[in-house]
Parts: C-alpha cells; sequence; structure tokens
C-alpha cells in the first residue's frame, strides 16, 4: 500500500478520534482548585459555607447562575469562571448571578 493511500485509509479514523475528543465531557472542576477554593465552590450547592459566603440563599446552583453554559437540564455543563471544567449543575460558587 502506498504511503497516501495509506494516509487516505486512516482520515476517518483520524476523523473520529478527533470528533470523540471534542464531545468528551470537561473533567469536573476539583473544589480544591485554587480558583475554585478561593470562591467558596462546592459540588452541592446545599455544602456551600454560609458562614464564609452569606451571600448564598437556600436555591442557588450552578443550573440558575447566569453563568452556566450547560443545556437545560443537564447534570453538569460549562462556567467561564472555569475554562476547560466543568461545574456541577447542584453546584455554586460566590460568583453566582440570577440567570436573567
Ligand atoms: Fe456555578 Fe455560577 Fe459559580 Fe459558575 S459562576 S461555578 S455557574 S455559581
Amino acid at each position: 500500500m502506498t504511503s497516501r493511500r495509506r494516509f487516505i485509509s486512516l482520515v476517518p479514523l483520524l476523523g473520529a478520534a478527533t470528533l470523540a475528543r471534542a464531545q468528551a465531557p470537561a473533567p469536573l472542576v476539583d473544589p480544591k482548585d485554587p480558583t475554585a477554593a478561593a470562591l467558596g465552590y462546592v459540588a452541592d450547592a446545599t455544602k456551600a459555607d454560609k458562614a464564609k459566603f452569606p451571600k448564598y440563599a437556600a436555591g442557588q446552583a450552578c443550573s440558575g447562575c447566569g453563568l452556566y453554559q450547560g443545556a437545560a437540564g443537564s447534570a453538569s455543563g460549562p462556567c467561564p469562571l472555569y475554562a476547560g471544567k466543568a461545574v456541577s449543575a447542584k453546584g455554586w460558587c460566590s460568583a453566582w448571578v440570577k440567570k436573567a
């Protein structure tokens, strides 16, 4: 097989691998990540440190935050504050802003 033919035969595989990587869900933010820790991020909003972050109010969660970019009903999704990571829809951090 010529190298050109071999290359052409591999193109669909490379495309599939690229597509799979593009669709892979981003890893969840580690609450111990320095940015997450500074903002008080927790994967379960009910576990927010209410003493340290008194602005937290019951019912607030990433899914209701204006910065949350996950699809409606998704378990997790991107947040611009944590590039390359996903936050839990049930999570919370002190940058929470009410979704418009
Ligand atoms: Fe969740 Fe909003 Fe904080 Fe992002 S900014 S982690 S979506 S509460």
